[in-house]
């Protein structure tokens, strides 16, 4: 469709259903395509430098790890959160992930990438990227994976293999309706490696949408640590803390 044409049918769509913003409700530029608008776009939150060197949470200074990681040992070699898991981008993952606004993919998913573009050590030497799986009753309920969506929109722009390593074989309770104790336990042994021949000696990037506890990327790493693979990094797209 040419611009013009594309220019006015949106309009007449737009009068009759009109578009608002998905985080405020703000009616929205016609020619609009991200979903949110631009006052709420600015609100989405880089997580603060300089980060933990194990888990990517805002420490105080450069090359450090943060109190948790001085304690306790995650199985992946690094993980970077790249927004604040707050305010207008809160709603925006709810809205994707629970209410299923897949239009929203696009700003989400040119969100983690804009991340990766100035944070080019997260891909440097990775030779496949996967995310974190969803039990197939949950999945088929939702028909879509939010962190298959994210993993497949880095692949796609920065020309890299995306696979699905792992499977998660126990439909587990999820996550954000735990405390912090159940969390830590809940996901024990609920995935397995899908693709032994893939994963053994790869450098794995694996994509979730949002870092709490740092668990669930914990017991993926794990799995896919004890399938042979040699280094495991994370990347969320938010950071809850
Ligand atoms: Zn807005
Ligand atoms: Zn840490």
């Amino acid at each position: 469709m040419s611009r013009p044409i594309a220019v006015i049918t949106r309009n007449l769509i737009n009068l009759v259903y009109p578009l608002h913003c998905a985080a405020c409700k703000i009616a929205l530029d016609p020619m609009n395509r991200s979903g949110i608008c631009l006052s709420c776009e600015g609100k989405i939150k880089r997580n603060p430098k300089p980060y933990c060197l194990r888990c990517g949470r805002p420490v105080h200074s450069d090359g450090k790890l943060c109190e948790e990681c001085e304690r306790t040992s995650f199985a992946f070699d690094r993980a970077w959160s790249a927004y604040l898991y707050d305010g207008a981008l809160k709603e925006l993952i709810h809205l994707f992930k629970y209410r299923g606004k897949l239009a929203l993919s696009g700003v989400l998913c040119g969100k983690i990438c804009e991340f990766i573009d100035d944070t080019r050590e997260i891909i440097d030497g990775v030779d496949l990227i996967t995310f974190v799986p969803l039990h197939r009753g949950w999945l088929n309920e939702k028909e879509f994976n939010q962190s298959g969506i994210l993993a497949a929109a880095i692949s796609s722009k920065f020309r890299m293999p995306v696979s699905r390593l792992l499977e998660k074989r126990v439909n587990t309770r999820r996550q954000n309706e735990l405390s912090r104790d159940e969390r830590l336990t809940n996901l024990t042994g609920a995935f397995k490696p899908k693709d032994n021949a893939l994963i053994g000696g790869a450098n794995i990037l694996l994509i979730d949408d949002v870092m709490t506890t740092g668990t669930t990327l914990n017991e993926c790493a794990k799995t896919l640590k004890s399938a042979g693979a040699v280094e495991v990094r994370c990347l969320t797209l938010a950071r809850g803390l």
